[in-house]
């Protein structure tokens, strides 16, 4: 397959960017890290990236193991030309014994491919200037659980070498991108309902929106009707759609079959009412945190425009997907756990298929093959 590299053109950016503001309070834990990010997962590099590594000027032994290291993808674009491939222990070949990176301790940070220089951190320039942490990143999650207090965001000027890819933006985009987004997080983080009744409000704006971008979010009614609890029926859809995960997603295949046997040991709406009430008295602001992991992911992928063709109610769809499925994976995990450490571990194994893979497309496809699509079959599926 040919490839054109002029499709991606590195820039440096230097910009007032929009934060979280926990973002100035993060740094990496290096060796303390539970959950490396140079360890089980795979992860794509662009072409331009793949080709500079390759043209580095190093030792025999460091060139042998960039060459180990990084592989072209079966069917390379620009953007996602070569994964990384790991050792048998799981990890980067590059990751020395020390936590430290072979790459970036011999030559300059320069020549480290932007997701192992940046990460946790996710720069965007298109519809804004925007930057966060990834619930990934066991730290960032840390940080989010550190205080109570909603999300809040402020102005930070940073520095981003970056791929600028070919999608162009309109100033109608750019000003529904602001407009949509603000209000959506300042739904999300409104303590005075209850988190899955605040889902659903962002499902009418997304609906109503669909219908007519220019229509006045004032004029939209948010009242939201009391839905019917269906636990049976929500983990059925839950247990099915992560069959696909099972399948195909080896990051988080052993923790779907985990929830998948608790729930086979009994009768699911029993099982369910056990595992919820040890995980509403182990972290009793569990709403708390379930609305900061959903406020901060929505920030970091661009809700609702991470896909540049996708309609607005598709992305409420993986919206309930996302949190329901974070649901369905804690409470039988999280059961007989104490420790917020475990809670951190599991979320941010969670969030490395939530916010590093087309989750959002796959989450969509499983909800409409099991037939919850509408948004008052939504309401239902995401009352656990
Ligand atoms: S997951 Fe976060 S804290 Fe851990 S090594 Fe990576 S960036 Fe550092």
């Amino acid at each position: 397959m040919a490839i054109k590299n002029n499709l991606i053109k590195t820039e440096t950016f230097k910009e007032q960017f929009l934060v979280p503001s926990y973002y100035k309070n993060f740094s990496c834990k290096g060796t303390q890290c539970r959950n490396t990010c140079c360890s089980g997962w795979k992860v794509t590099i662009p072409m331009n990236e793949y080709f500079t590594l390759h043209g580095l000027s190093c030792n025999k032994s460091l060139r042998e193991k960039i060459d180990r290291a990084f592989r072209p993808l079966h069917n390379p674009s620009p953007e996602r030309y070569a994964e990384i491939t790991h050792n048998h222990k799981g990890n980067c070949p590059l990751l020395l014994d020390n936590g430290y990176c072979e790459l970036h301790a011999k030559c300059t940070e320069e020549v480290l491919p932007s997701v192992c220089r940046y990460y946790p951190r996710g720069p965007k320039f298109d519809y804004a200037f925007e930057s966060s942490c990834t619930n990934s990143c066991e730290k960032t999650l840390e940080l989010l659980f550190e205080e109570e207090v909603p999300i809040s965001f402020e102005k930070k000027e940073l520095t981003f070498k970056l791929n600028k890819t070919s999608n162009s933006v309109s100033n109608d985009d750019r000003a529904l991108y602001h407009t949509l987004r603000e209000t959506c997080f300042r739904i999300l983080s409104d303590r005075t309902h209850k988190l899955t009744d605040r889902i659903m409000m962002i499902g009418k704006l997304l609906s109503q929106l669909d219908k007519d971008k220019s229509l006045p979010i004032t004029s939209i009614d948010f009242s939201i009707p009391l839905f019917e609890i269906n636990i049976n029926q929500s983990l059925i859809a839950l247990i099915n759609a992560s069959e696909w995960f099972i399948e195909n997603s080896p990051s988080i295949s052993l923790l779907c079959m985990e929830a998948k046997q608790y729930y086979s040991i009994g009768e699911l709406e029993s099982q369910y009412k056990l595992a919820l009430s040890h995980f509403e008295s182990a972290f009793p602001t569990h709403e708390i945190m379930f609305e900061k992991m959903l406020v901060n992911s929505l920030f970091f992928r661009q809700f609702p425009f991470q896909d540049f063709s996708a309609n607005f109610y598709e992305e409420f769809i993986s919206l309930c997907g996302m949190y329901a499925f974070t649901r369905y994976l804690s409470l039988p995990i999280m059961f007989g756990k104490h420790q917020l450490e475990s809670f951190i571990d599991l979320m941010s194994k969670a969030y490395r298929v939530i916010s590093h893979t087309r989750f959002e497309r796959t989450i969509l496809a499983l909800l409409k093959s099991e037939e919850i699509r509408e948004y008052d079959s939504l309401g239902v599926f995401i009352q656990l």
